[in-house]
């Protein structure tokens, strides 16, 4: 049902002939956030959210205007060039893959069908890609590969996958309080 609704609508511009008017939309969308949002409250965890700057003072100490680009190891900017490098930490619910599970394969009813399980998190804040989030164990992952799923428009759901940052990145020298 939700994924049926999810393919006609995606891009706001086939109304489903179920939906006579947009009261019933809004009841729609409230049910369907308010059921991911549940589902993330009971089997998700909490991590510290970090969201990259692309806007922002260019920092002063390696942004080298010529090659448009910034140092890895600069201390001022984390390696975006602009000064602080993420907005201020944000708690946020996610439900996290281990890494380690690629696919998972189901057997149901004699068909057997192959799952990829995907991270993800509810409709906000809006991730993007080479966000960072820092779990209770101090591990800090890129957000990379979102894919939000909408309806007319509007994300129900941000799924994405998690690449484990290196120790020695200065990644790692952010606080997260
Ligand atoms: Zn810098």
């Amino acid at each position: 049902m939700v994924d049926e609704i999810l393919q006609n609508n995606d891009k706001g511009t086939e109304e489903l002939s179920y939906l006579p008017s947009a009261d019933i939309g809004d009841f729609f969308l409230r049910e369907i956030r308010s059921r991911e949002k549940f589902i993330l409250e009971m089997g998700g965890e909490t991590v510290k959210y970090l969201k990259r700057r692309f806007e922002g003072t260019k920092c002063s100490v390696c942004w080298d205007e010529v090659r448009q680009q910034a140092e890895n190891d600069c201390i001022s900017c984390f390696g975006t060039g602009i000064v602080g490098g993420y907005y201020d930490v944000l708690d946020i619910k996610v439900s996290l893959v281990n890494p380690a599970v690629k696919q998972i394969t189901m057997q149901d009813h004699g068909m057997k069908s192959i799952i990829q399980p995907k991270s993800w998190t509810i409709w906000e804040p809006e991730i993007s890609n080479k966000d960072i989030f820092v779990t209770k164990m101090n591990k800090r992952f890129w957000i990379v590969n979102v894919t939000p799923s909408l309806w007319r428009g509007l994300i129900l759901r941000q799924s994405f996958d998690t690449e484990l940052i290196e120790q020695s990145n200065i990644i790692y020298k952010i606080p997260v309080g």
